[in-house]
């Protein structure tokens, strides 16, 4: 039987461990690329995440960043 504070320590560690995965995943999505487009903050389709991991903007602020980089 668990005491009170037993409990709550095996709480406290859950929450640690959840905090700590949450933490580690968010690390790897922004090592592989990011959710969210970095020009427009616009959430980039799984779809396209799918085919290129290391996405960092939405298809239409990519096509701009390509084509400025192109015309430099
Ligand atoms: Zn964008």
């Amino acid at each position: 039987m668990l005491s009170e504070f037993d409990r709550e320590i095996a709480q406290a560690r859950i929450e640690q461990e959840r905090d700590a995965s949450l933490k580690a995943v968010t690390k790897a999505l922004r090592e592989i690329g990011t959710t969210e487009c970095i020009d427009c903050g616009a959430t980039i389709p799984p779809a396209r995440r799918r085919v290129y991991p290391s996405a960092t903007r939405c298809l239409e602020c990519q096509i701009i960043a390509e084509r400025e980089a192109y015309l430099k």
